[in-house]
């Protein structure tokens, strides 16, 4: 396959939603239909609105407080002593991590669409937090659809919500987890979708939810273009943008604007979870070998039995335990745009030490993935090479998981 200029990447394939013709799709019960079909056709007319974009700009500058800042991350640089370590620093937007962006865009587009009610699903609660956030802005009233099991695991993120106004619908069928609280969250919009709006929290799901959150989360590579012009003067050759994957919005998003660059000029990484270095539990379905299926209404490589039931994950980060990953993803990597690896819990921990020893950030378990392969190639590079790494997330999420694993070592 070979990668069609001047079109983004987020409008090929458009007809059928299929990247690369097999991945993706709307792989949808026949009640959902029509309420994708209306999302489909409003959306296609709200992202070319003039009127719609300045909205969008100014929630992402005034309430979200984009541009998030690019930095030079001088002493880490110089203690592995090799490329140069810069980071983008999108943990700085409202809420502490890039899941704004697509939350305030869902809540924008049901405003927009004159809905008063905002739905998602949500697993570990950041995505159900991030809405919940939104919507109270936007003055929507949110109901977030949740596994009774991860209720009782993510009590922080379920009082936040709470505070936020929103309603915890607990989940109790099935495993308990995020796979039924999404049956459940499409099951209730079917019969509610003419005053509610549905949102995806990451790059998956049916086609619609891919395409309005990479629309979203392409902020990011929008700003670091800028921020590298007025940085180098023009887009510096070996440059390498590294970023955690879990669904892949993040990733996505930090990469959409350098796709169309040539390989050898702009390197894109996805660092998956690799989960407990000694456990064959993972969350790595393009680094270690999944096969495609299908998952929340989409075809993408999931982790996976031979019958095709969906494997059970484990990782340190909430963020990243998810046994798919975006179609897009899956396209970037069998057109051989992207490629992918994986680093542990263990890595992770490390990798998160050393940042935060010789630098004033603060990278949630998520993007100290990045920073996991970023110090691992860094010292192999030469000076004039450019290492970039979304830090997505801030680490006060992961207060108590650090301080317990911190300190047994
Ligand atoms: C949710 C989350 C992720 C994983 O989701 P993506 O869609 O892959 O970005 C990564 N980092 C942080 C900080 C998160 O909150």
């Amino acid at each position: 396959m070979k990668l069609k200029k001047k079109i983004p990447l987020i409008d090929q394939h458009d007809k059928y939603g299929f990247w690369g013709g097999k991945f993706g799709g709307s792989f949808i019960p026949e009640t959902l239909k029509k309420p994708i079909d209306d999302l489909t056709i409003e959306f296609q007319k709200l992202r070319k609105s003039k009127s719609f974009i300045k909205k969008r700009d100014f929630y992402f500058r005034n309430y979200i407080g984009a541009p998030t800042r690019f930095i030079k991350l001088n002493r880490l640089s110089k203690h592995l002593g090799g490329a140069q370590i810069w980071a983008k620093v999108v943990s700085d937007a409202n809420g502490g991590a890039h899941k704004i962006y697509n939350a305030t865009v869902h809540a924008l587009i049901c405003k927009t669409l004159g809905k008063k009610y905002i739905i998602g699903d949500t697993g570990a609660g950041y995505a159900g937090k991030m809405l919940s956030m939104a919507a109270k802005k936007f003055g929507l009233k949110c109901k977030i659809f949740m596994g009774a099991k991860d209720i009782k695991r993510q009590k922080p993120n379920c009082d936040a919500m709470k505070k936020n106004g929103a309603e915890i619908i607990p989940v109790t069928t099935g495993s308990q987890t995020l796979v039924d609280a999404v049956s459940e969250c499409m099951r209730y919009w079917v019969s509610n979708c003419d005053t509610t709006h549905m949102c995806v929290g990451s790059t998956v799901g049916p086609n619609i939810f891919v395409k309005i959150c990479g629309w979203s989360t392409s902020q990011i590579s929008r700003e670091l273009k800028g921020q590298l012009l007025s940085e180098f003067k023009k887009i510096p050759k070996k440059i390498k943008l590294i970023n955690c994957v879990g669904g892949g919005s993040s990733a996505y998003g930090f990469w959409s604007e350098f796709i169309d660059f040539p390989k050898n000029q702009i390197e894109l990484i996805g660092v998956e979870a690799g989960g407990p270095k000694n456990s064959k539990l993972h969350a790595a379905p393009l680094s270690r070998g999944a096969r495609l299926g299908i998952l929340h209404g989409a075809a993408s490589y999931v982790c996976q039995n031979t019958e095709g039931q969906i494997n059970e994950t484990e990782s340190i980060s909430a963020g990243l335990d998810y046994p798919g990953v975006s179609p897009l993803h899956c396209f970037l990597k069998d057109t051989k745009r992207a490629t992918y690896t994986f680093a542990t819990d263990e890595d992770a921990l490390r990798a998160y030490k050393l940042v935060t020893k010789f630098e004033k950030l603060n990278p949630s378990l998520e993007p100290s993935h990045a920073f996991a392969e970023a110090i691992k190639i860094a010292p192999k590079l030469g000076k004039d090479n450019i290492i970039i790494v979304n830090s997505c997330g801030d680490a006060k999420k992961d207060r108590d998981i650090l301080k317990e694993r911190l300190s047994k070592k």
